[in-house]
C-alpha cells in the first residue's frame, strides 16, 4: 500500500473538513450577517442556523475519523482491523479511507464489538 498517497489524501480531506467546520461556525456566530431586527427574518436565520449546526457537527465527526486514521497510519496500524486484528481489505480502504474495521466486522455492526463472531 502507498501510505504516503493515503496520508496526503487524508491530510487534504482534513483541511477541507476544517475549513467547512470553521465556515459553518463563523456563519453560526453571524460574524458577517448579524441577526435581523425583523422577527420573520430572524425565524429564517434561525432555521438556517439549524442547517449550519448540522453541517458543522457532521464535519467535526468526520474530522475526528480522519485524525484517528492519520494516527493509525503513523503508528503503522492503518490496515489493521480494530475489532478482529485482521487486515482491512485494500478496496475497502480505498472506498472508506477512515474506516478502522474490516468488511466482515463492519457488516457485523457495533453489537459484535468485543465479542467473537457467532457464526
Ligand atoms: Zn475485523
Amino acid at each position: 500500500m502507498d501510505t504516503e498517497a493515503v496520508r496526503e489524501r487524508l491530510l487534504k480531506r482534513r483541511e477541507e473538513l476544517r475549513q467547512r467546520a470553521s465556515e459553518a461556525s463563523a456563519d453560526l456566530r453571524h460574524e458577517a450577517d448579524p441577526l435581523s431586527a425583523d422577527f420573520a427574518e430572524q425565524v429564517t436565520q434561525r432555521e438556517n442556523d439549524d442547517v449550519l449546526g448540522a453541517i458543522s457537527n457532521s464535519a467535526q465527526v468526520e474530522l475526528q475519523q480522519v485524525e484517528a486514521a492519520l494516527r493509525r497510519l503513523a503508528a503503522g496500524r492503518y490496515t489493521h482491523c480494530a475489532l478482529c486484528g485482521g487486515d482491512i481489505e485494500p478496496e475497502r480502504l480505498a472506498a472508506v479511507p477512515c474506516t478502522d474495521r474490516c468488511r466482515s466486522c463492519a457488516e457485523a455492526g457495533p453489537k459484535a464489538r468485543g465479542r467473537g463472531a457467532r457464526s
